[in-house]
């Protein structure tokens, strides 16, 4: 850890926040800090339970004069460093209404604890060595998991199966980089370089780097979540594709062309991944002002997406006019052929679906995936589930490459070796070991508080 992030450690204060989404049946307020269990007591006027055990409990106004309980439920502790932060933490599992958290909240203030910020349960437990950075990374996606495969994804990273795969790398890298500096530091015993030894560990490294790298598209995806633009003539269908993706009616459907004038957007999933499918007017020449302004949206809207849709007519027949769009929008565009119910209409290379039956739109889904993370084995749950991961392991490989080329050339170990620390630098920033702690702080400002 950098002297920047040892001095964070030293946390004297104790923090506060309603950990669960309030208007629910139950709520839960939660203190970490070393003043947590003393709180506690103070607001529940009694001695705490021992560790790991509910116990019945009151929380009352802190006023001296006001003996009114504020709440009924139970409290639980943890002490240090058995906990989820590492630090003694209390929990008080109460009533979720509004009302009850926060003047339960308030007690726990007016008796000494501060708000806490966004994310900063999650911080402490990573400066105290409990998580590292991709296991607090998961607790933020597993909470935004907007789809059933990002949910996997998300519990896998919480687990550590990122920072298990880092971890690996840099055992490669520290043989590799033992070997190097034994040749630097002490020639006379040593000797030469041992070059197929560090080739070897280096080549593991690079085939690892490469390996997680491979699913990054895919895992990004699952987090972030892609957009998805549904394009074509009026009446070809698309707002009943949308519909029937959803499983809700949202979008207006009817008969009459250039109904949708302006760009919906759903939240769906397709092929396992969280999507914003967005319906559009459909793209025809009018003279409607309102509706070329919706055509306009629309080819906006498919110019940003990650995916364009062109939807045709099975009764009408594939014309030009989708196949120019679809040429428009290569590489990311799919041809669907709508309305299939209606008339068999055998358009190669085209995906054949009925909006009104759901006949296709399994493969529709399979297509969407395909097309975005390419041969990326979907059975297979991605590591590497945001940006930040992709952009340190790319700067790792970087410096494999290079070590691996500065070995070729039987250039000086001294070399190779600020080669191999460049690599294990960069794998430290992917945990968190030797990010800057304005990196790490923006990390976690973008939690939700109480997490
Ligand atoms: P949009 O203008 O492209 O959004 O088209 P709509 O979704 O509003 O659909 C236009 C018309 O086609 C409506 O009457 C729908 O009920 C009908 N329609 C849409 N999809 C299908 C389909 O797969 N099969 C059949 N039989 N009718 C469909």
């Amino acid at each position: 850890m950098t002297d920047q992030i040892a001095a964070v450690v030293t946390v004297t204060d104790t923090i506060a926040a309603i950990a669960t989404a309030t208007g629910g049946g139950l709520g839960i307020v939660r203190l970490s800090g070393p003043g947590a269990v003393s709180l506690a007591e103070k607001a529940s006027r009694k001695s705490a339970p021992p560790p790991g055990q509910l116990r019945r409990a009151q929380i009352f106004d802190p006023e001296p004069e006001s003996g009114e309980p504020l709440d009924d439920g139970l409290l639980v502790v943890f002490r240090a460093p058995k906990s989820f932060t590492g630090e003694d933490v209390a929990e008080f599992h109460g009533h979720g209404g509004p009302q009850v958290l926060s003047s339960v909240l308030g007690a726990f203030l007016e008796a000494g604890a501060r708000l806490a910020r966004p994310g900063e349960f999650s911080e402490r437990a990573f400066l105290n060595g409990k998580l590292d950075l991709t296991q607090a990374e998961g607790i933020a996606d597993l909470i935004a998991a907007r789809s059933d495969d990002a949910r996997r994804a998300a519990l896998r990273q919480l687990e550590g199966g990122l920072k298990t795969a880092a971890e690996a790398i840099v055992g490669e890298l520290k043989f590799a980089l033992a070997l190097t500096e034994a040749t630097i530091d002490f020639p006379e015993d040593v000797g030469e370089l041992d070059v197929p030894g560090v080739t070897a560990r280096l080549d593991a490294a690079i085939s690892q780097t490469e390996a997680l790298l491979a699913s990054a598209r895919r895992g990004r995806a699952l987090t972030e979540g892609i957009t998805v633009a549904i394009i074509g003539r009026p009446n070809a269908g698309k707002s009943s594709l949308l519909n029937a993706l959803a499983g809700a009616e949202r979008a207006i459907v009817t008969a009459i062309p250039g109904t949708t004038r302006d760009v919906l957007s759903e939240q769906i999933t397709l092929g396992g991944l969280p999507v914003r499918a967005l319906d559009t007017a459909g793209l025809r020449e009018t003279t409607d002002e309102v509706e070329k302004i919706g055509v306009e949206r629309a080819r906006a809207a498919a110019l940003a997406a990650d995916v364009v849709l062109v939807i045709a007519d099975a009764t009408v027949g594939v014309t030009d006019e989708e196949r120019e769009l679809l040429e428009k929008h290569a590489p990311r565009a799919l041809l669907v052929v709508n309305k299939t119910d209606l008339s068999p209409c055998d358009s190669p290379g085209a995906l054949h679906v009925s909006a009104k039956t759901g006949a296709g739109l399994e493969a529709l889904g399979e297509r969407v995936a395909e097309l975005l993370t390419g041969d990326a084995d979907r059975t297979q749950i991605p590591l590497v589930t945001r940006a930040r991961h992709e952009d340190a392991l790319r700067r790792t490989l970087a410096s494999l490459l290079a070590a691996h080329e500065t070995l070729n050339l039987s250039l000086p170990p001294e070399l190779l070796a600020v080669d191999l620390h460049g690599a294990l630098q960069t794998l430290g920033e992917l945990t968190g070991q030797t990010s800057r702690a304005e990196i790490i702080e923006g990390i976690f400002r973008q939690f939700c508080i109480g997490k």
